[in-house]
């Protein structure tokens, strides 16, 4: 019974915070002899309570979230800088670096150490960008803006919500535990926007929805004299309580999944990357490139594989809440 409603974030874009249990735990799983596994389960159950009623971010307890990952080439200057689920992307130029994703508060060490692994200095980033903004992305991007200074590049719409800190998203917006540090931003961007520096080109696709600036990043990698283009998806996926039809969570929110499933089907990838290591199977990925696999994130119909059957998800959810 004791731990039966305790809800952990197990997925990358399930509700980034622990779900209160229906009922208060009372002291009965001592009381009753319960095993010192399910009294901890008890304990563990009560301190998430409070830290929930305290308004404090739980989100990190989702292990892949904040677990570190080794740092690696991806291929040519675009290298992997995240946690095991968080991706984070660092884009080496001789005019300084651009870092994709701040994660969450606590990921900035985690970057910052992963970063310094591969030989770079945190201090090179000149240029912070975002795949949407939801904490578990862009919570960490004040402190990054405070430490060294980079200049904070967001698509339109997602700009009021990084400004405020997660206040206004149209989801999780007005929530003190689905808050966190706001920041300015520097540039703010348009579709089809270019990022330039030290001959790095990133584009910004539009790809709304998950949230209403949600962007897909692009980019050209040259490695061994050949050319890749790179695709680091924003978000597809349709979050548990997104409202598609009848009172919709925000007007056009249907419309805009239709753009981004276009937009995303129109892209040609070879490095098929995106905001978790979820979407693209890093994890195993990058066990082949440890066995030798120089290409083992050249995927291209993995890419065309995972848009199909997101694309067929939206599908599905959109015919039922029209039906309801
Ligand atoms: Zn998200």
């Amino acid at each position: 019974m004791c731990g039966s409603a305790l809800k952990l974030p197990v997925s990358q874009e399930t509700i980034p915070i622990v779900q209160l249990p229906q009922k208060i735990p009372d002291e009965r799983c001592h009381a009753l002899g319960m095993s010192s596994r399910r009294s901890s389960s008890c304990i563990l159950r009560l301190m998430l309570i409070l830290m929930a009623l305290a308004g404090v971010r739980v989100a990190a307890l989702n292990p892949d979230w904040t677990t570190p990952f080794p740092a690696h080439r991806i291929a040519g200057n675009l290298y992997y800088v995240g946690s095991r689920d968080l991706a984070a992307f660092l884009v080496v130029t001789p005019a300084g670096n651009i870092l994709i994703n701040s994660n969450l508060e606590s990921s900035v060490p985690q970057i910052r150490s992963s970063i310094e692994s591969l030989g770079f200095k945190f201090s090179d980033t000149k240029i912070l960008l975002i795949s949407h903004a939801h904490l578990d992305h862009d919570a960490g991007s004040a402190a990054i803006k405070r430490l060294i200074g980079a200049k904070y590049m967001v698509m339109d719409d997602d700009v009021p919500v990084v400004e405020d800190g997660g206040w206004t998203d149209f989801a999780y917006g007005h929530k003190k535990s689905e808050s966190y540090p706001k920041a300015k931003v520097d540039r703010v961007l348009h579709d089809g926007d270019e990022v330039r520096l030290g001959g790095a080109v990133l584009v910004a696709h539009k790809t709304p929805g998950h949230t209403r600036g949600c962007t897909t990043w692009t980019m050209k990698v040259s490695d061994h004299g050949k050319s890749y283009d790179a695709v680091i998806i924003g978000s597809p996926n349709v979050n548990p309580g997104y409202r598609l039809a009848g009172r919709p969570s925000y007007p056009g929110i249907a419309e805009d999944y239709e753009h981004t499933f276009q937009t995303l089907k129109a892209l040609h990838c070879d490095l098929f990357l995106g905001a978790h290591g979820a979407y693209y199977g890093m994890v195993g990925k990058y066990a082949r490139l440890q066995n030798g696999d120089q290409n083992a994130f050249v995927d291209p119909s993995g890419y065309a594989a995972y848009v199909a059957e997101r694309e067929a998800v939206f599908r599905k959810e959109l015919k039922k809440q029209q039906s309801q």
